[in-house]
């Protein structure tokens, strides 16, 4: 079956961000005295909403939920100065999306993030002009690891799911991808994202539902 699109996730694919989201959060979170550690970001927390994490933490280490709004402004404010600090548009990303693009595929972003997050990345890195549609999580009910936002994605770029290839970074993610019956490409980093291997990704798919 011929693949027909291609739907990125965001952080760790398109944008190096893993770093920002963590060093926002526990800036954040520091007022009150609770950290996140590193081990814990990398193995639980990463690729969640901030919602999320914060209801965990108030699950698991008895965060006060009448803090969760401030936390959730205070950590997207110092995201956001992380983005203009350090967000600069890469050729490698430039390169593969349009190229992909000028090859027919149909080119979409499913994100965890917030939609102004979303929009404010894409546009610093130089790739909105080339997506097809984006879709955050406050676009669907249920964030990934839920199928939601890539069946959005797929819906919005007028394609089935089983015609997606998706290029996901990590296990919520991945998880969100299959549940959906979307192809996967998993990458390591960001530098992963390159031409040969989409299109690589996009042969083998092909083959294995011929
Ligand atoms: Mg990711």
């Amino acid at each position: 079956m011929a693949i027909e699109a291609v739907v990125f996730d965001m952080d760790g694919v398109l944008i190096d961000a893993k770093e920002w989201h963590y060093e926002a959060l526990n800036r954040a979170l520091g007022y009150f005295g609770y950290t996140i550690s590193r081990a814990d970001h990398l193995t639980t927390y990463d690729g969640l909403p901030t919602r999320r994490k914060l209801e965990m933490l108030s699950e698991e280490r008895g965060l006060p939920r009448g803090l969760h709004g401030f936390l959730s402004e205070l950590k997207q404010q110092y995201t956001v100065d992380q983005v203009y600090l350090k967000c600069r548009p890469m050729f490698v990303h430039e390169y593969t999306l349009s190229n992909l693009k000028a090859r027919g595929y149909k080119l979409g972003l499913g994100s965890n993030s917030i939609r102004s997050t979303v929009e404010l990345m894409m546009r610093k890195s130089n790739l909105i002009g080339y997506l097809d549609t984006m879709v955050s999580n406050e676009d669907v009910k249920r964030p990934k690891p839920h199928p939601d936002i890539y069946l959005k994605a797929a819906e919005q770029l007028g394609v089935a799911p089983e015609r997606c290839l998706v290029v996901e970074d990590n296990q919520n993610g991945i998880r969100a991808a299959e549940a959906a019956g979307c192809h996967l490409l998993v990458v390591n980093s960001v530098l992963d994202v390159q031409l040969d291997r989409v299109l690589q990704a996009i042969r083998l798919a092909e083959g294995a539902s011929a």
